[in-house]
């Protein structure tokens, strides 16, 4: 019954290595270990490798699996969605049942104006309809001169030519420009890098915030179309802003009559204890992206959130938005993402995160505060760090440049059973919605006993 050829594992890593280029990865690297790490299973919060090792997916995927893996309601929906009707376009003025329930669904959870959605299908697809549709607003309003978007350094949304120009992420700047115009990036929040000694939590977060309105008025307000911003950075190494932050923000756009957008790519769908971030630092942007949760990764989809006020200005126009995606709303993606938000509702999953597991988790990496190496924990929700540092009380790495400690303490919780990621030498972690408290435990443990193992190297390597 089987399409797929049935390869071992050999068979797979050396194809890996002659056939298939993995996405944001060192190619030579992949080579030299000779080929990926072959996933073949997933159940709960766990994935297994072809060689039969089992793994705690402390990273739900890539921060996406809320529900877990192994939910075979969801292949079932999908099963029946592709029987019924596997595709059908809207370009022709035409949608299938799934497309419009879930574009209600997701209003509903959003909540106040923002009540219409557009599909894409990946998170840099959401982002780039987010561009357009802000840039194409004021265009709308006879404000076309408004066209700069204002993000944070450290950003990420995405790695389309629109997604990379909207982040603020200097290494892929660094490679395969040039990037869009009008993108302007400011500090970001990031409290352990950058919060100087005379400043307390209040402070900190009054610059950070101050930089978004000093380039405002450097750029020149009526030339600005955005803010925009992820509630918490993700990619950038769960970066939780100081209190106050996205409220001041939030102050700044409606001050200058600017959209304030926000990327919930990783932020939505519970991950931080509501269904969005923004709900979380009670704010109300115009323009939201989402995407990752939204289905749990079963199948592609992503949407763009929209104001009524921005759909009543484009309406207004009277022009189409030549604007879309083929799988726009694609029936079976939707299908399956409703189907996942039915088992989030069902299971409180969100209500869990809020008041159960995301608790827990930060107090479980607490536990982890004592040890040498680490400089820092924080969590909010299920997004979790642990900061990598030489000396203890700074930021301080180690190695002639950063990412030395985390890339190797990474490897070695991956050897003992436990997925988790480096943000240079920020350890992130982002479990399924679903994780329970002793698998959160278990992270802590090989969490330290990954920590313990690694220091003498790290000792050696020193601070160069
Ligand atoms: N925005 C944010 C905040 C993200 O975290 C990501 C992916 N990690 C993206 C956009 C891009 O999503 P995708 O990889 O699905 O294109």
């Amino acid at each position: 019954m089987r399409s797929a050829p049935s390869y071992d594992n050999a068979d797979l890593r050396r194809l890996d290595v002659a056939h298939h280029l993995p996405p944001q990865q060192d190619w030579a690297l992949q080579e030299s270990s000779g080929g990926s790490r072959i996933i073949v299973r997933g159940e709960g919060s766990t994935i297994w490798d072809a060689e039969g090792n089992e793994i705690l997916d402390a990273m739900a995927g890539l921060w996406c699996t809320q529900i877990g893996y192994g939910r075979r309601e969801l292949a079932d929906i999908a099963h029946e969605q592709m029987v019924q009707l596997p595709f059908y376009n809207s370009f022709f003025r035409t949608a299938a049942p799934p497309t419009i329930a879930l574009a209600a669904r997701i209003a509903d959870l959003l909540g106040g104006s923002l009540s219409h959605v557009f599909f894409n299908n990946s998170g840099s697809e959401a982002v780039d309809t987010l561009v357009r549709t802000a840039r194409y607003y004021w265009q709308a309003k006879g404000e076309p001169q408004r066209s700069v978007i204002i993000g944070r350094k450290n950003g990420y949304h995405g790695s389309t030519i629109g997604g990379v120009s909207m982040g603020g992420m200097v290494s892929m700047h660094n490679q395969g420009g040039p990037w869009v115009p009008d993108h302007e990036h400011v500090m970001q929040p990031y409290s352990f890098e950058e919060q100087r000694e005379d400043e307390d939590e209040d402070a900190f977060s009054a610059r950070a915030a101050q930089a978004i309105e000093n380039k405002l008025i450097e750029v020149g307000p009526e030339r600005v179309a955005m803010i925009f911003g992820e509630p918490v950075q993700g990619a950038g190494g769960v970066i939780i802003p100081p209190r106050g932050y996205w409220k001041r923000v939030e102050e700044i756009a409606r001050k200058y009559g600017v959209l304030l957008g926000c990327d919930e790519v990783i932020c939505g769908y519970g991950r931080i204890g509501e269904w969005f971030g923004f709900q979380h630092f009670d704010i109300q942007p115009d323009l939201v992206s989402m995407a990752k949760g939204l289905s749990s990764g079963y199948l592609p989809i992503s949407a763009t959130a929209m104001a009524d006020h921005v759909v009543e200005t484009i309406r207004a126009a009277h022009a189409p938005f030549v604007h879309g995606y083929t799988y726009s709303g694609h029936p079976t993606a939707a299908a399956v993402a409703l189907a996942n938000i039915d088992i989030i509702e069902r299971e409180g999953l969100v209500m869990r995160t809020k008041s159960d597991t995301g608790p827990y988790l930060a107090q479980a990496l607490q536990t982890l505060s004592d040890h040498p190496l680490v400089g820092e924990v924080r969590s909010i929700g299920l997004l979790g760090a642990i900061e990598i540092t030489s000396e203890k009380g700074t930021s301080q790495r180690f190695g002639a440049k950063p990412g030395l400690a985390g890339a190797l303490i990474r490897d070695a919780c991956i050897e003992r059973g436990l997925m988790l990621r480096a943000v240079k030498d920020t350890l992130v972690m982002s479990p399924p919605l679903i994780i329970t408290h002793e698998e959160i435990d278990r992270i802590m443990l090989i969490a330290r006993d990954a920590l313990d193992a690694c220091e003498p190297a790290l000792r050696e390597a020193g601070v160069v």
